[in-house]
């Protein structure tokens, strides 16, 4: 079987995911077949979805002016899986700042670049509900989430959370595209039930 990935590439991290979602998939053998998203017309024949790091303020700009923004939406309805991260996960929550036209898909409220100048890029190894051993979690620039709301929180730094799932949507405060293990690709892409349509 070959699935469909969308890597939204309107700007921001998207070889790395495209290359993390294909590692993920080979341990299912799923043959996993990327597509870049750089206007409307992709999302609705993807079966995943990865929205990136990058720039929130310009990433939910694009989407919106794109027409991507209403696919990625009807993509969250229909409960097929989507990894938010860093960025990306700023686009897809309730509330950031007035710079960021978030999405709402996501009951989060974030402080974009939390972690403050001391810690603007360090690495952790985090212990992540669903995964057996830490994950080496890259965090750059990173938000923290102030309020998880709805979410199911899978994992914290300083107490904060920096990972959630709800419904068919994981989202990272890090990159896991940024290193060799493709864990959290595979926890939020291909472990959950498959979408029938
Ligand atoms: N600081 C960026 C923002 O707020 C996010 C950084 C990232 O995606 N690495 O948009």
């Amino acid at each position: 079987m070959s699935l469909v990935a969308g890597v939204v590439a309107v700007q921001g991290n998207v070889s790395e995911h495209a290359s993390a979602v294909s590692r993920a998939g080979e341990t299912y053998d799923e043959r996993v077949e990327v597509r870049e998203v750089r206007s409307g017309g992709v999302v609705p024949d993807c079966d995943l979805l990865l929205v990136p790091g990058g720039e929130s303020t310009t990433i939910s700009r694009l989407v919106h002016a794109e027409g991507i923004a209403p696919e990625i939406r009807s993509h969250v309805e229909r409960g097929k899986p989507v990894l938010a991260t860093c960025a990306g996960l700023i686009v897809l929550g309730r509330t950031a700042d007035e710079r960021v036209d978030c999405l709402g898909l996501l009951d989060v409220e974030v402080e974009r670049n939390a972690f403050g100048r001391q810690r603007d890029s360090f690495e952790a190894r985090l212990d992540v509900a669903g995964l057996d051993e830490p994950f080496p979690a890259a965090f750059i620039r990173a938000p923290a989430i102030t309020d998880a709301g709805a979410c199911e929180v899978l994992a914290r730094v300083d107490g904060r959370p920096v990972a959630v799932r709800q419904g068919p949507i994981v989202g990272t405060a890090f990159h896991p595209e940024l290193t060799d293990d493709a864990r959290l690709h595979r926890l939020a892409l291909f472990d959950v039930p498959p979408v029938t349509q």
